[in-house]
């Protein structure tokens, strides 16, 4: 997951982002003139451990009346480290000696267990990655040339902008809000 590099500036009243993808956390960018220390933060708190990581998906995939074999872990492991959504060809790839017909189904079961999402990308795959009360709140690129997906997260305040702004865009549809989703199509940076 890109969890750095985030830059906001403002030109001539129009906002534009920047997302470089090759800083480290923690540096500092500007909103305005107001230089802005970067801190990462998510809606969410992630599960840091492989050990608590295994323990909520195991209770989840038990609930759903299903057991956390050895193969699910190994699907859950390669989601957890990946920063980006994978394909099923790119789980078995990274996994191997799982047979696509059992990471297919694997990831069904853990679908439907409420421990993996599903992302659709910028072409015909689609991707999976852990829920996203387990990996942490983020959004993505999807480039439309490639089909590439990409996690980053924003910084708290930029974060808190967006709620607002949602919040208003809800309360005047008479919507009830339960989180957002964002993510910014367009082209890669190996596709520019
Ligand atoms: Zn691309
Ligand atoms: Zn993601
Ligand atoms: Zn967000």
């Amino acid at each position: 997951m890109l969890q750095s590099g985030y830059d906001e500036t403002t030109t001539g009243g129009k906002s534009s982002v920047v997302v470089p993808a090759d800083r480290p956390p923690s540096h500092s960018f500007s909103i305005g003139r107001d230089p802005v220390r970067l801190r990462i933060v998510s809606s969410f708190v992630p599960l840091h451990t492989a050990t608590e990581l295994d323990v909520e998906v195991g209770r989840r995939v038990s609930a759903a009346g299903q057991r956390y074999t050895q193969n699910r872990q190994a699907v859950i492991r390669i989601l957890s480290e990946s920063d980006r959504p994978l394909t099923t060809a790119e789980v078995v790839k990274v996994g191997e000696g799982l047979a696509q017909s059992s990471v297919y189904r694997n990831l069904s079961v853990l679908e439907a267990a409420g421990a993996v999402i599903r992302i659709a990308g910028g072409d015909e795959f689609t991707r999976f990655e852990l829920a996203e009360d387990l990996a942490g709140h983020h959004h993505h690129l999807i480039c439309t040339d490639c089909g590439s997906v990409t996690d980053f997260t924003v910084p708290a305040k930029v974060e808190d902008r967006l709620e607002s702004a949602l919040a208003s865009v809800a309360t005047s549809a008479g919507f009830s809000p339960e989180h957002h989703r964002l993510d910014l199509v367009g082209r890669c940076s190996d596709c520019c």
